[in-house]
């Protein structure tokens, strides 16, 4: 696969900007290696070039030209949460991500349709529209919501397995409006369900989610597992 140019690097960056989503210049991979040059590092190509990133981000054009100015490989991030007005879902499928989505789509019902993102790894990043603030937190385990104190690699973002960030077909920004984040992650982030969600059988009462059907997830039956 080609790595994405500066160019296109740079006007997706502008496209997101000119739609409110402010940006952040990421690290990029080259071979596998973080051009952070830290061989440990533990996020390759996926942590900000700046300081101060929740404060740095930028819907400016020229800040944002010259930031892919100093670094023309830069992964394309988007900052989450209130100021972009925006919360994403990421759901990993290789921590079970997948599976917890199921659970909680089974319970409180489907994803309306949204903007959704193919990451590097083949997970899902489904893009909402938020209306206040909401603290990032993990609704399940592979899952994240991506809200204030976070950020999201954005297409045309290069993973360090080589593949691209890529707008799932018919899913891009511009093929559907950004649905409302559902009410019930918005009740979960905000700390209603103090307890998260588990599937353990040893979840203690207290802490089931109440929901449409009355059951808490994990007595949901899958006859697939
Ligand atoms: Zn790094």
């Amino acid at each position: 696969m080609t790595p994405p140019t500066t160019q296109e690097r740079v006007d997706a960056a502008l496209d997101y900007a000119a739609r409110g989503l402010y940006i952040i210049p990421l690290h990029d991979v080259i071979q596998g290696h973080c051009s952070c040059g830290n061989p440990q590092c533990n996020a390759p190509g996926k942590h900000p070039r700046i300081a101060d990133w929740a404060n740095a981000a930028s819907i400016d054009p020229a800040q944002i030209q010259w930031w892919w100015t100093q670094w023309p490989y830069a992964n394309v991030g988007i900052l989450t949460g209130q100021r972009s007005s925006l919360a994403v879902l990421d759901v990993d499928p290789r921590n079970g991500g997948d599976l917890a989505l199921e659970d909680l789509v089974h319970f409180y019902g489907p994803l309306p349709d949204t903007p959704m993102v193919i990451s590097g790894s083949k997970g899902l990043h489904y893009y909402f529209a938020l209306d206040g603030p909401l603290q990032k937190f993990d609704p399940g385990p592979g899952l994240n919501l991506q809200a204030d104190g976070a950020l999201v690699v954005a297409p045309p973002s290069l993973h360090a397995s080589g593949n691209t960030y890529e707008w799932e077909a018919s899913s891009h920004l511009d093929d559907v409006p950004l649905a409302p984040l559902p009410d019930w992650l918005r009740e979960m982030g905000a700390g209603q369900y103090p307890c998260g969600w588990r599937r353990s059988p040893g979840y203690p009462a207290q802490c089931a989610l109440p929901g449409p059907k009355g059951v808490p997830p994990y007595q949901v039956p899958h006859p697939d597992r």
